[in-house]
């Protein structure tokens, strides 16, 4: 088993880093701005401090429009009938209700249907 080395040598890496940071100037200065979409999703975009604000930021994890104020964030777009629904809508929602029981009470006929046989061959 072997001889040790020394793997890290200090000198050369050190003075291409300093090179790198030199010509690239100071780092920008970054600031963090929240930004909250209609699901209260926050976002936290790094911004550049010489860039204003935007007024709103795409929600990083919905997609939609997140504001900086939290208690009033922008609208949502482009899903429609996702939280608004028409009388239409209703309509068919309740049909499909009465439809449903009329299917469970079937489902439930057919049980005991099934069921009594079972108990009578015994
Ligand atoms: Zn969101």
């Amino acid at each position: 088993m072997g001889s040790r080395r020394t793997v890290l040598r200090g000198g050369r890496l050190g003075g291409a880093a300093g090179a790198e940071v030199d010509r690239g100037g100071p780092l920008q200065p970054r600031r963090g701005v929240s930004y909250w979409c209609h699901a209260g999703h926050e976002s936290r975009p790094q911004l550049a401090s010489d860039v204003p604000a935007p007024d709103t930021w795409d929600c990083a994890v919905c997609g939609q429009p997140a504001g900086a104020d939290k208690d009033e964030p922008p609208a949502r777009v482009g899903m429609a009938g996702a939280s608004h629904k028409t009388p239409y809508e209703f309509l068919m929602m309740r049909r499909t209700e009465a439809e449903g029981e009329k299917l469970l009470a079937e489902a439930l006929d057919n049980l005991h249907a099934t069921r009594t046989p079972s108990r009578r061959s015994r």
